[in-house]
């Protein structure tokens, strides 16, 4: 260290404790904790006007009003209660139903429009109260299901009935079949999939988030079966043919998106908490696995309670296992879906990164059971409400648990890489008009998620952690049992702070984009002022519109860490004004903000000294934001790697995860080319030491991140050549076939990702064998996984093939061409396969997918040709919904050909300059 410790704790009281009247601050307003530091508020009123005018036009969007929601069917009629009576057939795939729906009408109307699709409604008739048969008009299309009136309802409530037939399919969308193996052989069971636009397909129904209402569902299912639902069991009773029929309770008022079926020969393993009767579901001689997801279950629900200061306001709570097909998880209300492998946990063979994936996504989905499901968006262009929401809050609630895992950069990661979509031309603001099922499917992306997860985490940093979540109490106890907006959110938290969030928060929802902040620091008669400005940060994308945003900052002295201090930049500039000049700013302290930072060369100069000492955060975002400027052609290539020679003794497995992660990206882009060589090497030379720090074998008492890490440099020297770890692997993967025992969870999926890339037809047969055997779902995906890894291109053509048989299910076999594109480097073997059998691989995929699927095969392209041929392909055989997906891919494919053509000479030069390293910090 350059400054003495004794003379800095007098320095550092100085700037951080001054009286009002010492440290100025122009066009920036102080809170919080900094509050002190600023004495003065140089208030620029003109700028801050029109200011003031930008975020006023901004907001545009009010409070909740039902008739007002955008949607496509008529407010006049809405639906109170459904009765809906179900029997599907597990041979012929159909349904058969019949329903009863309570509607109210509120104006005088002669027709009744709601939504169908996949069914024949073969019997509607209205009763008022007497008996009128209507002739059922259905429209593909649309989506709707139309029935004309012989003369005008007037207001009032009636009764419609249904009767109709249905039909499953393997995709995950409405009522589905899911095949699967179990000890006693080859099995089918029965689940949902509705959101966003898919309970239409299993009941006719008001498919649109703010027609609330209540349901009965009553099934008939084999007698063996266990069946699931919203509410618990009301009564069950034999039907005297192998069949049974069961009754579920009344749910309480909800979207129809909400509801969930899930049928089959299960089992369950109980608990309780909180006085919530709670299930962990799962596949015959499974339940055991569900240990690890029940106990996170349990101490979730006790964490909610407390959290939101509403109670679990259902009796029961079941944690679902699907067996392959359906993927990722779902937050049904009291019935919530997981793919298996992000349920089931078995310490015999599971890997940390699995048990990791269990509690993020169990919290994720759990906290939907308030934000969502008790108070729900109201329309799908609001979407970020629940997942932003609940990607925060996943991150939250995991980090309060298991604070050894580091949760919060694992959020950074994150993070950064929606900020690098953002800085594209094709990024989108946070609320975005949606006019159709189409695009309310292509709504669930990386900016809804984690772009509205990182604002929310910036806002709770602003207004503090328990007025926040006092905000959020708010928010749910207002609209509990209702819909809102995201005007409704910043309404409760700004009568709960005081401040006013809806001016700051709407920037960052409603405009695209990011800021870049520019920081310099100035020393001027004994005192450092901080100046500040903020553009639009973008990458690739010079005529992007001018936006300005208000920008919470938080700044550190790195040479003294502590406690941040916090101000709001409103406008292009600001300044601030410290005591001294002893202080090394760095911004965006802690990395809770999202907006890039460059730092004026002299003071990015003084900050590399002190890097080894910052939080891990702060080292993190400089490490981002290092390679944001990369990309962003605001800086060389080889400012970024000074930062990642400095930190080559760091121990933390996020630093090794973003060098890793930007080595594969640079990788990548040498595919083909002449210096890939050199990097690969400079790669081993960088990763080596850690391999030798933390050795192939668990360490006793070693924290779970040098697990993850370990995985992590092994995997990576595996995929750069190590030709010593490959012949490692290869060891481990022999004696693996004689004995499981050998490898633990967490090494599997590592030496088996290197052993399948490297394989030859013997070793692939041999990983083929497993991955047919196999009979849990985590296990299955790391086998095929393994296989997609093959360099060998007759191993991929052939593993290319295995899609569009039965051998796997439908979404499992479609992503095996998307990961022989990218993780087996055949993108062109891939993409000429995927337009070969373009027909067959769209029927496998799931509706709710579809317009990624394309563009998902050819997204490892740096070859700005690809890009047109894919744009032009989409328009062609796939279908105009499906353009927006693709043009996204797209420019994504161009942004890398342009930074292949402007970094890769100069990154070949550095590393051939820097073959092992330079100087070395801790
Ligand atoms: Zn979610």
């Amino acid at each position: 260290m350059d400054m003495d410790q004794e003379d800095y704790l007098v320095e550092r009281g100085a700037w951080a404790g001054r009286d009002v009247g010492e440290a100025t601050v122009d066009g920036a307003r102080g809170f919080g904790d900094g509050l002190k530091m600023f004495a003065r508020i140089v208030n620029r009123i003109a700028a801050l006007l029109v200011v003031a005018a930008m975020v006023w036009n901004v907001r545009a969007e009010g409070a909740f009003s039902f008739d007002s929601t955008p949607g496509k069917l008529a407010k006049d009629i809405v639906p109170r209660h459904y009765e809906i009576r179900l029997q599907p057939d597990l041979e012929s795939f159909t349904t058969k139903g019949t329903e009863t729906v309570e509607i109210e009408v509120l104006k005088p109307t002669d027709e009744i429009v709601l939504n169908v699709l996949d069914m024949r409604v073969k019997r509607a008739t209205i009763f008022k109260p007497d008996e009128i048969a209507l002739r059922p008009h259905q429209d593909a299309q649309e989506q709707t299901l139309r029935l004309k009136l012989p003369e005008k309802l007037e207001p009032g409530k009636y009764r419609l009935v249904f009767e109709f037939e249905g039909r499953m399919s393997e995709q995950a969308q409405g009522l589905f079949y899911a095949r699967y193996s179990a000890p006693s052989g080859k099995k089918i069971m029965l689940a949902t999939q509705m959101e966003p636009t898919d309970a239409r397909r299993m009941f006719p129904c008001w498919d649109e988030p703010a027609f609330r209402a209540t349901y009965d569902l009553t099934v008939v299912v084999p007698e063996k079966h266990l069946a699931v639902s919203n509410m618990p069991i009301e009564r069950e009773r034999a039907l005297g043919n192998g069949l049974k029929e069961v009754k579920f309770g009344r749910t309480p008022p909800m979207a129809s998106y909400l509801v969930v079926l899930v049928s089959g020969e299960l089992e369950a393993l109980e608990g309780q908490a909180e006085g919530v009767r709670i299930r962990v579901i799962t596949t015959e001689g499974r339940k055991e696995q569900g240990r690890y997801a029940l106990d996170a279950t349990k101490k979730l629900l006790t964490y909610y309670n407390r959290y939101f200061g509403i109670k679990y306001p259902l009796p029961k709570l079941d944690q679902i296992a699907i067996p392959g097909g359906f993927s990722g998880a779902m937050e049904n209300w009291g019935g919530l879906t997981y793919n298996e492998s992000v349920l089931l946990f078995d310490p015999r063979t599971s890997s940390f990164q699995t048990k990791q994936q269990i509690f993020v996504t169990v919290a994720h989905e759990m906290s939907h059971q308030w934000f969502g499901d008790l108070v729900t968006t109201a329309w799908w262009d609001d979407l970020w409400l629940n997942e932003g929401f609940a990607t925060w809050m996943e991150t939250k609630a995991t980090d309060h648990f298991n604070s050894d895992w580091q949760m919060w950069l694992n959020a950074s990661s994150e993070k950064t890489t929606v900020m690098q979509y953002d800085a594209r031309s094709t990024t989108h603001s946070i609320q975005v008009p949606v006019g159709s099922e189409s695009e309310a499917s292509d709504s669930f992306d990386e900016i809804t998620y984690q772009k509205g997860g990182a604002i929310l985490r910036m806002l709770e940093d602003y207004l503090g952690p328990e007025v926040f979540r006092r905000g959020i109490h708010r928010y749910l106890s207002a609209h509990a049992y209702s819909n809102t907006m995201t005007a409704d959110l910043w309404e409760a938290l700004e009568k709960e702070s005081g401040k006013p969030v809806g001016a700051i928060a709407s920037g960052w929802t409603e405009q695209p984009g990011l800021p870049l902040v520019t920081v310099k620091a100035d020393c001027d008669n004994g005192r450092q002022v901080v100046s500040l400005r903020q553009k639009r940060f973008t990458a690739q994308y010079p005529d992007a519109e001018a936006l300005e945003w208000e920008v919470p900052i938080a700044l550190m002295d790195a040479a003294h860490p502590a406690a941040p201090t916090h101000f709001l930049l409103e406008g292009k500039r600001g300044s601030v004004t410290l005591p001294d000049c002893q202080g090394v700013i760095k911004a965006n302290a802690g990395d809770t903000g999202y907006y890039r930072v460059a730092y004026e060369p002299t003071l990015f100069a003084r900050l590399q000294k002190f890097l080894g000492g910052l939080p891990v955060a702060d080292q993190l975002n400089l490490l981002n934001d290092g390679w944001a400027m990369v990309e962003a052609n605001h800086a060389p290539a080889t400012n970024y790697f000074s930062l990642v020679e400095l930190l080559r003794r760091a121990k933390n497995y996020f630093i090794w995860d973003q060098i890793i992660t930007t080595l594969y990206l640079i990788d990548g882009l040498e595919q083909g080319q002449p210096g890939r060589a050199g990097l690969q090497e400079y790669a081993h030379a960088l990763l080596r030491p850690q391999l030798e720090r933390l050795g192939w074998a668990a360490k006793d008492g070693e924290s779970p991140n040098d697990a993850l890490l370990r995985g992590r440099v092994i995997g990576a020297l595996g995929q750069f050549g190590d030709k010593q770890v490959i012949a490692e692997a290869r060891a481990r993967f022999e004696g693996f076939l004689a004995n499981r025992e050998t490898l633990s969870g967490d090494m599997r999926p590592v030496v088996l990702e290197i052993a399948g890339r490297y394989s030859d037809r013997k070793v692939y047969e041999q990983i083929h064998a497993l991955a047919r055997d196999a009979q849990g779902t985590e296990e299955r995906q790391m086998y095929y996984r393994a296989l997609c890894a093959a360099l060998d291109p007759d191993l991929a053509r052939q593993t290319l093939a295995l899609s569009l048989t039965d051998e796997m299910v439908p979404q499992e076999a479609t992503d095996v061409v998307v990961k022989v594109a990218s993780d087996g480097e055949h993108a062109d073997l891939a993409w000429d396969f995927a337009r070969e059998h373009i027909k067959e691989l769209l029927a496998k995929v799931d509706t709710f997918d579809r317009n990624n699927y394309v563009p998902s095969i050819v997204t490892s392209f740096s070859d700005a040709t690809r890009a047109d041929e894919l744009e032009a392909y989409v328009k062609t055989n796939v279908s105009d919904d499906a353009l927006a997906k693709a043009t996204e891919t797209a420019e994504e494919i161009r942004f890398r050909a342009a930074l292949k053509r402007r970094s890769l000479p100069e990154i070949d030069a550095w590393v051939a300059s820097h073959p092992t390293g330079g100087a070395n910090v801790h």
